[in-house]
């Protein structure tokens, strides 16, 4: 039998690179499609094309010959970039996502997943440490904080009404702050938990423990470990389920909470230094109530376990730069 035909869009960044891995022992035949070749490890795809999916025209080319497409594809970061990069990541999300959705369409592709994000959800929902988790109809009336969740719920509807309108079966995810080994860990993108394993380590390494954090370290958030994520993108995919899904952990910790398990996890004792710094919102958790009706499944890795092994991967990261450096 031939095999299944997908494209990953975002092939090159953290959730991409380890999907294509997945879905090629899952027996699918996969092209990868990036800007740029993943940074730490060569990709397991059977084909991997460098594209700039802003383009229609490499839209096209990515999508020819394909069944189905995970587009993963996104200008993202934490919140240091994310809240300071509006115009560029409104401007080339959108680019991306309506012309790879709309060249899937032109090119007969059957099945569409678009990963949105938590990010979707009003501000006003989410201005205390002890929030209410997050429900998926809470995303209306919309107000999320910055431009990149605007993106993300527009794209959302376009998904919506490509599915009712041409009949390509349309899948949406809201990701609540994936983590694990092979993601950005340094250059400003990195997002807390990766941010954090790399302070504590320079911090172990280089014998000084004390550690900038921005804000008070109150604010709280919950954490899913890839290998999970992978399994709920499958998941949904795989379902009848056609609106928007969170898929994250629903175990909340304060920022500084992390820093404790992970400064714990390298042996070490660390002091926090609080400074000003961008923050989003003050408290966010996943409510996971039909992530489990929907998948018949929930996150099952703890976040200690998630955060060791993604420790562990950063760690060596770091050794390997300040031995460099020291060179
Ligand atoms: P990532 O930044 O590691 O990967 C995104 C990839 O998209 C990068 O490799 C980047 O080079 C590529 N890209 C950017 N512009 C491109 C272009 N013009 N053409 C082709 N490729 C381009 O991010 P990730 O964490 O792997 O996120 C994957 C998806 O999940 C994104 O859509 C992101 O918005 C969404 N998401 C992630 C999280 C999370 O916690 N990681 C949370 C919510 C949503």
């Amino acid at each position: 039998m031939e095999k299944t035909r997908v494209l990953v869009t975002g092939a090159g960044g953290f959730i991409g690179h380890h999907l294509v891995t997945f879905l090629r022992e899952k027996g699918y035949w996969v092209r990868g499609a990036d800007i740029k070749y993943p940074e730490y490890r060569t990709s397991d795809a059977d084909e991997f094309e460098i594209l700039d999916l802003r383009r229609w025209d490499n839209c096209l080319q990515a999508t020819r010959g394909i069944d189905e497409v995970y587009g993963l594809a996104a200008d993202m970061g934490g919140m240091g970039f994310i809240s300071s990069h509006h115009s560029q990541i409104l401007h080339n999300n959108s680019l991306i996502n309506t012309h790879t959705l709309e060249a899937a369409r032109v090119n007969g592709v059957k099945r569409y997943f678009y990963t949105s994000s938590a990010c979707v959800y009003p501000e006003f929902k989410q201005t205390e440490t002890n929030v209410v988790p997050l429900k998926e109809e809470d995303a209306y009336p919309a107000m999320p904080q910055d431009a990149y969740g605007w993106e993300k719920l527009v794209m959302e509807r376009l998904c919506t009404h490509y599915r009712e309108d041409y009949g390509i079966q349309t899948r949406i995810v809201r990701f609540h702050n994936i983590f694990g080994d092979l993601g950005t860990w340094d250059g400003g993108r990195e997002k807390a938990p990766a941010a954090m394993c790399r302070k504590i380590a320079v911090a172990k390494l280089t014998g000084n423990h004390e550690i900038e954090m921005w804000g008070d370290g109150e604010q709280t958030r919950s954490f899913c470990y890839i290998d999970d994520c992978l399994e709920g993108i499958y998941r949904l995919m795989r379902s009848d389920h056609i609106h928007p899904l969170n898929l994250g952990s629903d175990r909340m910790v304060t920022i500084n909470e992390l820093a404790e398990i992970v400064a714990g996890i390298a042996g070490i004792k660390v002091t926090i230094k609080h400074i000003p710094g961008p923050q989003g919102v003050r408290g966010r958790n996943s409510d996971n109530t039909r992530l489990r009706e929907v998948l018949k499944w929930e996150p099952q890795l703890t976040l200690d376990e998630g955060l060791k092994r993604t420790y562990t991967w950063i760690e060596k990261q770091v050794a390997q730069k300040l031995g460099t450096e020291l060179n």
